[in-house]
């Protein structure tokens, strides 16, 4: 690991100074579970750490909607035993509590958990060609053993996936981030809008200008319907999803009256599918319904290889869930 200098922020407009004050080579950090396996690989090699894991945003408060604000500092574990996020959005803590190990959740935060890095074995490889750790050198991935890797939204440069379960269930429950600028200013961001797609630039992976702070996560009044995170890993603890789907359903007098669906380990950014929950809407909660839905959701999907699977696998994750769902709905 490099050297680096080290200071802790106790506002959050000091801890923007603080970064602005030290330059490009500043970096916020909060729990660390992913920023300090980064810098030990010398991945990540900033020069200066600005520790915000002790700003006052560990608050989950009501708004006057009847929606939630989550600070960013919130750890994952507090938000997911949180009464009000269990009783009103159980596919949120369902989701935080698929994610890392018990002792992971304790001390990852909630923003970190929207900013961690792609599980790209090449990645995290410094001997292997990799577009979004040194851009221009190419993609071992394609070619490669790409297993985890992306069926929807990838490019020729990168087909990574982005690893978060939270940011599933909040991708199905429009949740919005707030950020506050190096000006001064807050912005409001909706999840589906926050994290890129590849494209030419992987490295890019989320809309954050330099020195901007991720402050809280915004939860809208709770969606009508019942509420699951399925998610599909090679084993049943501790490991990301091959295939993961959130699922938000309500029924009225036996057809499907709303219905969200979103999927996680299938591209760079939590995927929602507006065109399996229009092929669900108005429709009656059969496994031939779902299935339409499914095949409307992975349109366009590609397997690069030893990813092939997941296409089905996906499609056969979001029947699955959508069949527990209605019933409970
Ligand atoms: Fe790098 Fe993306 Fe290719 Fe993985 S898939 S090697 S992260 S460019």
């Amino acid at each position: 690991m490099r050297p680096f200098s080290y200071e802790r922020a106790t506002d959050a407009p000091g801890a923007i100074a603080a970064v602005v004050r030290a330059g490009p080579g500043a970096r916020y950090i909060s729990g660390g579970t992913n920023l300090l396996d980064l810098m030990k690989l010398e991945i990540e090699r900033p020069t200066h750490l600005v520790d915000i894991s002790r700003l006052p945003q560990r608050a989950i408060e009501e708004l006057p909607d009847g929606g939630l604000r989550i600070g960013a500092q919130a750890a994952n574990s507090d938000t997911a035993a949180d009464m009000r996020v269990r009783s009103r959005y159980p596919v949120l803590s369902e989701a935080l509590l698929s994610g890392a190990s018990g002792q992971l959740r304790n001390k990852a935060s909630m923003g970190g958990n929207l900013l961690q890095r792609t599980r790209c074995p090449y990645f995290y490889d410094i001997a292997s060609a990799c577009n979004k750790r040194e851009p221009g050198t190419g993609c071992a991935a394609i070619g490669g053993i790409n297993r985890i890797h992306a069926i929807l939204g990838a490019s020729e440069h990168c087909i990574a996936t982005f690893p978060s379960d939270m940011a599933v269930a909040l991708a199905a429950l429009d949740a919005q981030v707030e950020i506050l600028g190096t000006d001064g200013a807050a912005r409001s961001v909706p999840i589906h809008d926050f994290h890129c797609l590849p494209g030419t630039t992987p490295h890019v992976e989320n809309v954050l200008r330099p020195g901007e702070l991720l402050t809280s996560i915004v939860l809208p009044p709770p969606p009508a319907g019942r509420q699951r995170y399925r998610k599909v890993r090679d084993r049943a603890s501790y490991e990301f999803a091959l295939v993961s789907v959130a699922a938000i359903v309500a029924m009225e007098r036996g057809v499907i009256a709303t219905a969200r669906v979103a999927f996680g380990g299938v591209a760079a950014r939590p995927w929602r599918s507006r065109d399996a929950e229009q092929a669900l809407l108005g429709r009656p909660a059969t496994m031939a319904v779902y299935r339409e839905a499914a095949e409307q959701a992975m349109k366009g999907a590609v397997g690069y290889g030893h990813n092939d699977f997941k296409v089905d696998l996906a499609k056969r994750t979001l029947c699955r869930t959508l069949a527990q769902v209605a019933q409970e709905a």
